[in-house]
């Protein structure tokens, strides 16, 4: 039984040794070679490292996109993909501790140009979502087709930071034309205008 024992222990040995020592050569046959070509592009390659170094961190928020982008964005088959015919707040959902929402959302997503929670707000986690005047596509998501009014936070789940900003694009839209608004219908009774009028005059 011994021997036989032996005989099989020793062959296994051998193979995975032979596997391992194969292994360990073929590594390191890429590793030379990777490091090879990383030597050999390295001069030309610190353009490219930075723009690769930033384009991993999903919460860097420093680059600034411009209004005009964000406007082509909210037209395109990527944001068609992402968020379909829902506005952008619609599958946004917010965590928090217990069965009720606490009564205001966070004060802000955005800390140093980072993004400092694991859900940030509807505009906050989507960075090719600009607010600003002039995209008013955007803007319309978050104004109630009943009443007109700016949507609360507690229903789009922004942060306060970002509420504010999106109040102040909506009043500048509404200033500069960009978004129609209807001024509250009043009716007058004239007849007891003109009647006092009339009184006078005679
Ligand atoms: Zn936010």
């Amino acid at each position: 039984m011994l021997p036989i024992a032996r005989g099989i222990y020793g062959g296994l040995v051998n193979i995975t040794r032979n596997s391992r020592g194969a292994l360990h050569t073929a590594s390191a046959f890429r590793c030379k070679a990777e490091t090879s070509t990383a030597d050999a592009e390295s001069p030309e390659a610190d353009g490219e490292d930075n723009s690769s170094s930033s384009a991993p961190d999903p919460k860097d928020r420093s680059k600034v996109i411009p209004v005009e982008t964000s406007m082509r964005y909210l037209k395109s088959a990527a944001y068609k993909q992402t968020y379909g015919e829902d506005f952008v707040w619609t599958q946004y959902r917010r965590n928090h501790k217990g069965m009720y929402a606490p009564r205001k959302t966070r004060k802000t997503c955005i800390r140093q140009n980072r993004i400092s929670t694991g859900n940030p707000c509807p505009i906050c986690r989507d960075e090719y979502l600009v607010l600003d005047y002039r995209n008013t596509e955007l803007l319309e998501q978050f104004i109630s087709p009943h009443s007109g009014d700016v949507l609360s936070y507690s229903k789009t789940g922004l942060c306060q930071k970002t509420h504010l900003r999106l109040m102040v694009a909506v009043q500048q839209a509404r200033d500069s034309g960009y978004l129609t608004y209807d001024v509250p219908f009043r009716e007058y009774d004239y007849s007891e205008y003109y009647g006092q009028e009339q009184k006078q005059k005679a």
